[in-house]
Protein backbone atom coordinates (compact mmCIF):
# COMPACT_ATOMS: atom_id res chain seq x y z
CA UNK A 1 0.00 0.00 0.00
CA UNK A 2 1.41 3.49 -0.61
CA UNK A 3 0.48 6.96 -1.26
CA UNK A 4 -1.90 7.49 -4.49
CA UNK A 5 -0.35 10.62 -6.85
CA UNK A 6 -3.01 11.97 -9.29
CA UNK A 7 -2.65 13.95 -11.98
CA UNK A 8 -4.80 16.89 -12.40
CA UNK A 9 -7.42 17.82 -15.16
CA UNK A 10 -7.64 21.55 -16.51
CA UNK A 11 -10.84 22.99 -17.59
CA UNK A 12 -10.59 26.21 -19.86
CA UNK A 13 -13.24 29.03 -18.47
CA UNK A 14 -13.72 32.65 -19.70
CA UNK A 15 -13.17 34.00 -16.55
CA UNK A 16 -9.87 32.04 -16.45
CA UNK A 17 -5.92 32.81 -16.67
CA UNK A 18 -2.74 31.78 -16.71
CA UNK A 19 -1.89 31.88 -12.72
CA UNK A 20 -2.19 27.60 -12.51
CA UNK A 21 0.84 27.90 -14.42
CA UNK A 22 2.66 31.14 -13.21
CA UNK A 23 1.57 29.20 -9.18
CA UNK A 24 1.94 25.76 -9.56
CA UNK A 25 4.26 25.09 -12.94
CA UNK A 26 1.26 23.13 -14.68
CA UNK A 27 1.19 22.76 -18.15
CA UNK A 28 -2.39 24.77 -18.57
CA UNK A 29 -3.89 24.47 -21.72
CA UNK A 30 -4.90 27.34 -22.56
CA UNK A 31 -4.35 31.16 -21.65
CA UNK A 32 -7.65 31.23 -20.15
CA UNK A 33 -7.53 27.93 -17.92
CA UNK A 34 -9.94 28.35 -14.77
CA UNK A 35 -10.44 25.23 -13.25
CA UNK A 36 -7.75 22.11 -11.88
CA UNK A 37 -9.41 19.51 -11.13
CA UNK A 38 -6.99 17.98 -8.53
CA UNK A 39 -8.44 15.15 -7.14
CA UNK A 40 -11.68 14.34 -9.25
CA UNK A 41 -13.51 10.95 -9.56
CA UNK A 42 -16.51 13.00 -11.31
CA UNK A 43 -17.33 11.68 -14.82
CA UNK A 44 -16.90 15.14 -16.15
CA UNK A 45 -13.12 15.13 -15.62
CA UNK A 46 -11.37 11.93 -13.48
CA UNK A 47 -8.18 12.38 -12.22
CA UNK A 48 -5.55 9.42 -13.28
CA UNK A 49 -3.26 7.64 -10.80
CA UNK A 50 0.41 8.65 -11.70
CA UNK A 51 2.55 5.54 -9.78
CA UNK A 52 2.64 1.90 -8.12
CA UNK A 53 0.42 -0.75 -9.02
CA UNK A 54 -2.43 1.46 -10.30
CA UNK A 55 -0.90 3.62 -12.32
CA UNK A 56 -2.96 4.91 -15.11
CA UNK A 57 -6.52 4.31 -13.75
CA UNK A 58 -9.15 6.86 -12.87
CA UNK A 59 -10.19 7.14 -9.67
CA UNK A 60 -13.94 6.58 -10.32
CA UNK A 61 -12.62 3.28 -11.64
CA UNK A 62 -10.50 2.72 -8.52
CA UNK A 63 -13.32 3.53 -6.28
CA UNK A 64 -15.45 1.03 -7.61
CA UNK A 65 -12.68 -1.99 -8.07
CA UNK A 66 -10.71 -1.38 -5.30
CA UNK A 67 -12.89 -0.36 -1.91
CA UNK A 68 -10.55 -1.73 0.79
CA UNK A 69 -8.30 1.36 -0.74
CA UNK A 70 -11.40 3.15 0.90
CA UNK A 71 -12.31 1.75 3.81
CA UNK A 72 -14.92 -0.29 2.19
CA UNK A 73 -17.31 2.57 1.72
CA UNK A 74 -21.08 2.89 1.49
CA UNK A 75 -21.72 5.52 -0.73
CA UNK A 76 -22.05 4.72 -4.69
CA UNK A 77 -18.84 7.89 -5.95
CA UNK A 78 -16.35 8.80 -4.88
CA UNK A 79 -17.76 12.48 -2.44
CA UNK A 80 -15.18 14.89 -2.70
CA UNK A 81 -13.75 17.16 -5.59
CA UNK A 82 -10.66 19.36 -4.52
CA UNK A 83 -10.39 22.02 -7.11
CA UNK A 84 -7.78 25.26 -7.58
CA UNK A 85 -9.83 28.01 -9.71
CA UNK A 86 -8.08 30.88 -11.03
CA UNK A 87 -10.35 33.69 -10.92
CA UNK A 88 -8.87 36.04 -13.61
CA UNK A 89 -11.86 37.63 -14.20
CA UNK A 90 -15.48 37.70 -12.26
CA UNK A 91 -17.41 34.67 -12.51
CA UNK A 92 -21.18 34.39 -12.87
CA UNK A 93 -23.09 34.60 -9.83
CA UNK A 94 -24.63 30.94 -8.75
CA UNK A 95 -25.90 28.82 -6.76
CA UNK A 96 -26.09 24.74 -6.28
CA UNK A 97 -28.35 22.70 -5.09
CA UNK A 98 -28.41 20.11 -2.11
CA UNK A 99 -28.96 16.47 -2.51
CA UNK A 100 -32.46 15.79 -2.00
CA UNK A 101 -32.86 18.95 -5.03
CA UNK A 102 -30.12 17.67 -7.24
CA UNK A 103 -31.26 14.28 -6.80
CA UNK A 104 -34.45 14.58 -8.34
CA UNK A 105 -33.51 17.05 -10.85
CA UNK A 106 -30.24 16.33 -11.99
CA UNK A 107 -30.15 12.68 -12.66
CA UNK A 108 -29.04 11.07 -9.28
CA UNK A 109 -25.84 14.28 -9.29
CA UNK A 110 -25.20 14.78 -5.25
CA UNK A 111 -25.67 18.21 -4.35
CA UNK A 112 -22.83 20.87 -3.77
CA UNK A 113 -21.77 22.45 -0.71
CA UNK A 114 -18.52 23.52 -1.17
CA UNK A 115 -15.97 25.56 0.34
CA UNK A 116 -12.45 27.84 -0.12
CA UNK A 117 -9.35 28.50 1.07
CA UNK A 118 -8.08 31.46 -0.26
CA UNK A 119 -4.33 31.04 -1.82
CA UNK A 120 -3.92 34.08 -2.85
CA UNK A 121 -5.67 37.26 -4.22
CA UNK A 122 -4.92 40.87 -5.20
CA UNK A 123 -5.14 43.80 -2.83
CA UNK A 124 -8.49 44.60 -2.10
CA UNK A 125 -10.48 41.20 -3.44
CA UNK A 126 -13.66 40.68 -2.84
CA UNK A 127 -16.19 37.81 -3.78
CA UNK A 128 -20.25 37.86 -3.22
CA UNK A 129 -21.13 35.76 -0.88
CA UNK A 130 -25.19 35.78 0.14
CA UNK A 131 -27.76 37.84 -0.36
CA UNK A 132 -29.96 40.81 1.24
CA UNK A 133 -33.61 39.37 0.61
CA UNK A 134 -35.63 38.76 3.56
CA UNK A 135 -38.38 36.52 1.69
CA UNK A 136 -38.52 34.38 -1.30
CA UNK A 137 -40.99 37.05 -3.17
CA UNK A 138 -38.09 40.14 -2.56
CA UNK A 139 -35.45 38.00 -4.00
CA UNK A 140 -37.65 37.30 -6.83
CA UNK A 141 -38.89 40.64 -6.95
CA UNK A 142 -35.37 42.00 -6.84
CA UNK A 143 -34.14 39.85 -9.20
CA UNK A 144 -36.57 40.73 -12.03
CA UNK A 145 -35.97 44.33 -11.43
CA UNK A 146 -32.20 43.70 -11.57
CA UNK A 147 -31.41 45.23 -8.42
CA UNK A 148 -27.99 43.13 -7.90
CA UNK A 149 -25.96 45.79 -6.12
CA UNK A 150 -28.68 45.76 -3.09
CA UNK A 151 -29.77 41.62 -3.41
CA UNK A 152 -25.81 40.98 -3.57
CA UNK A 153 -23.28 40.96 -0.48
CA UNK A 154 -19.74 41.16 -0.81
CA UNK A 155 -17.13 40.39 1.42
CA UNK A 156 -13.44 41.35 1.50
CA UNK A 157 -11.10 38.47 1.22
CA UNK A 158 -7.67 38.08 2.29
CA UNK A 159 -4.70 35.23 1.62
CA UNK A 160 -5.07 32.20 4.08
CA UNK A 161 -8.80 33.24 4.47
CA UNK A 162 -11.59 30.42 4.51
CA UNK A 163 -15.12 30.32 3.81
CA UNK A 164 -17.50 27.36 3.98
CA UNK A 165 -20.54 27.49 1.22
CA UNK A 166 -23.22 25.18 1.69
CA UNK A 167 -25.53 24.23 -0.76
CA UNK A 168 -28.12 27.56 -1.37
CA UNK A 169 -26.16 30.14 -0.28
CA UNK A 170 -25.48 32.55 -3.43
CA UNK A 171 -22.13 33.15 -4.40
CA UNK A 172 -19.33 34.10 -7.01
CA UNK A 173 -15.69 34.48 -6.78
CA UNK A 174 -14.29 37.65 -7.91
CA UNK A 175 -11.51 39.14 -9.69
CA UNK A 176 -7.80 38.46 -9.05
CA UNK A 177 -8.35 35.42 -6.54
CA UNK A 178 -6.30 31.84 -6.46
CA UNK A 179 -8.85 29.68 -4.50
CA UNK A 180 -8.56 25.55 -3.43
CA UNK A 181 -11.73 24.55 -3.42
CA UNK A 182 -13.10 21.14 -1.60
CA UNK A 183 -16.48 20.51 -2.80
CA UNK A 184 -18.95 17.76 -3.24
CA UNK A 185 -18.39 15.44 -6.41
CA UNK A 186 -21.08 17.50 -8.28
CA UNK A 187 -21.03 19.52 -11.39
CA UNK A 188 -24.28 21.48 -10.66
CA UNK A 189 -23.93 25.42 -11.46
CA UNK A 190 -27.28 27.15 -11.72
CA UNK A 191 -26.63 30.85 -12.93
CA UNK A 192 -27.95 34.10 -11.38
CA UNK A 193 -26.42 36.58 -12.97
CA UNK A 194 -23.23 37.06 -15.37
CA UNK A 195 -23.16 40.61 -15.32
CA UNK A 196 -25.06 40.86 -18.77
CA UNK A 197 -21.50 39.92 -20.19
CA UNK A 198 -21.84 38.92 -23.78
CA UNK A 199 -19.88 36.14 -25.64
CA UNK A 200 -17.73 36.84 -29.29
CA UNK A 201 -20.90 36.05 -30.65
CA UNK A 202 -22.89 38.62 -28.64
CA UNK A 203 -24.68 36.24 -26.73
CA UNK A 204 -25.78 36.32 -22.94
CA UNK A 205 -24.84 33.48 -21.16
CA UNK A 206 -28.04 31.09 -20.37
CA UNK A 207 -28.90 31.50 -16.51
CA UNK A 208 -31.14 28.82 -14.55
CA UNK A 209 -33.40 31.92 -12.45
CA UNK A 210 -35.98 29.06 -11.99
CA UNK A 211 -34.21 26.61 -10.83
CA UNK A 212 -31.66 29.16 -8.80
CA UNK A 213 -34.46 30.81 -7.11
CA UNK A 214 -35.91 27.45 -5.94
CA UNK A 215 -32.71 26.11 -4.38
CA UNK A 216 -31.55 29.48 -2.52
CA UNK A 217 -31.87 29.53 1.06
CA UNK A 218 -34.02 32.81 2.25
CA UNK A 219 -33.11 34.32 4.15
CA UNK A 220 -29.01 34.38 4.18
CA UNK A 221 -27.60 32.13 6.81
CA UNK A 222 -24.25 33.09 7.48
CA UNK A 223 -21.87 30.80 8.53
CA UNK A 224 -19.12 31.84 10.40
CA UNK A 225 -15.70 30.29 10.06
CA UNK A 226 -13.87 29.63 13.35
CA UNK A 227 -10.48 27.77 12.55
CA UNK A 228 -9.12 26.22 15.78
CA UNK A 229 -5.04 25.69 15.46
CA UNK A 230 -2.76 23.33 17.25
CA UNK A 231 0.90 22.85 17.10
CA UNK A 232 2.35 19.82 17.96
CA UNK A 233 6.58 19.42 17.61
CA UNK A 234 6.86 20.62 14.14
CA UNK A 235 3.78 20.59 12.28
CA UNK A 236 0.99 23.07 12.93
CA UNK A 237 -2.62 22.06 12.02
CA UNK A 238 -5.39 24.36 11.33
CA UNK A 239 -8.67 23.20 11.45
CA UNK A 240 -11.13 24.97 8.85
CA UNK A 241 -14.62 22.49 8.76
CA UNK A 242 -15.76 19.44 10.30
CA UNK A 243 -19.18 19.47 8.35
CA UNK A 244 -21.77 16.26 7.66
CA UNK A 245 -19.94 16.71 4.17
CA UNK A 246 -16.18 17.33 4.75
CA UNK A 247 -13.95 18.33 6.84
CA UNK A 248 -10.74 20.38 5.54
CA UNK A 249 -7.53 21.31 7.59
CA UNK A 250 -4.40 22.86 6.79
CA UNK A 251 -0.82 20.85 7.61
CA UNK A 252 2.21 23.44 7.95
CA UNK A 253 5.28 21.11 8.45
CA UNK A 254 8.37 22.78 9.21
CA UNK A 255 10.82 19.95 9.99
CA UNK A 256 9.97 16.34 10.58
CA UNK A 257 6.17 14.83 11.41
CA UNK A 258 5.06 11.91 12.06
CA UNK A 259 1.27 11.04 11.10
CA UNK A 260 -0.25 7.53 12.23
CA UNK A 261 -2.82 5.79 10.43
CA UNK A 262 -6.61 6.83 11.24
CA UNK A 263 -8.51 4.71 9.21
CA UNK A 264 -9.63 6.99 7.03
CA UNK A 265 -8.48 7.94 3.63
CA UNK A 266 -6.94 11.39 3.09
CA UNK A 267 -7.19 14.08 -0.03
CA UNK A 268 -3.63 16.22 0.19
CA UNK A 269 -3.02 18.91 -1.74
CA UNK A 270 0.65 20.79 -1.47
CA UNK A 271 0.17 24.68 -1.54
CA UNK A 272 3.51 25.79 -0.54
CA UNK A 273 7.30 24.88 0.15
CA UNK A 274 8.82 21.34 -0.48
CA UNK A 275 9.52 18.46 1.32
CA UNK A 276 9.10 15.27 1.14
CA UNK A 277 6.50 11.89 2.05
CA UNK A 278 8.56 8.75 3.67
CA UNK A 279 6.36 5.56 4.22
CA UNK A 280 7.74 1.90 4.05
CA UNK A 281 11.17 2.91 3.27
CA UNK A 282 10.03 4.97 0.16
CA UNK A 283 10.49 8.67 -0.06
CA UNK A 284 7.99 10.64 -2.26
CA UNK A 285 8.81 14.00 -3.76
CA UNK A 286 6.60 16.72 -2.53
CA UNK A 287 6.24 19.89 -4.42
CA UNK A 288 3.85 22.43 -4.84
CA UNK A 289 0.78 21.40 -6.45
CA UNK A 290 1.59 17.50 -5.76
CA UNK A 291 -1.95 15.98 -5.28
CA UNK A 292 -2.13 12.39 -3.94
CA UNK A 293 -4.48 10.43 -1.82
CA UNK A 294 -3.60 8.97 1.66
CA UNK A 295 -5.73 5.56 0.84
CA UNK A 296 -7.22 3.50 4.38
CA UNK A 297 -4.54 0.95 5.25
CA UNK A 298 -1.84 2.66 4.45
CA UNK A 299 -0.10 2.75 7.92
CA UNK A 300 1.98 5.65 9.29
CA UNK A 301 4.03 7.84 7.19
CA UNK A 302 6.31 10.51 7.73
CA UNK A 303 6.17 14.51 5.77
CA UNK A 304 9.46 16.13 5.92
CA UNK A 305 10.64 19.59 4.99
CA UNK A 306 8.99 22.73 4.93
CA UNK A 307 5.49 23.03 3.58
CA UNK A 308 2.04 23.15 3.69
CA UNK A 309 -0.45 21.06 2.55
CA UNK A 310 -4.20 21.00 2.08
CA UNK A 311 -6.28 17.77 4.00
CA UNK A 312 -9.32 16.93 3.18
CA UNK A 313 -11.90 13.77 4.18
CA UNK A 314 -15.30 12.84 3.71
ZN1 LIG B 1 -19.85 27.40 -6.63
Amino acid sequence: MQPLFLQPVFKERIWGGTALKQEFGYNIPTEHTGECWAISAHPNGPSVIENGPYAGQTLDKLWKEHPELFGHPTEEVFPLLTKILDANADLSVQVHPDDAYAKVNENGELGKTECWYIIDCKEGADMIFGHNAQTKEELIQMVNEGKWNDLLRRVKIKPGDFFYVPSGTIHALCEGTLVLETQQSSDTTYRVYDYDRRDDQGNLRELHLEKAIEVTTVPHQAVASNPTVETAGDVTITTFVNSEFFSVYKWDVNGTARFSDEGRYLLMSVLKGEGSLVHNGETYSLVKGTHFIVPVGMGDFEVNGNCQIMVSHA
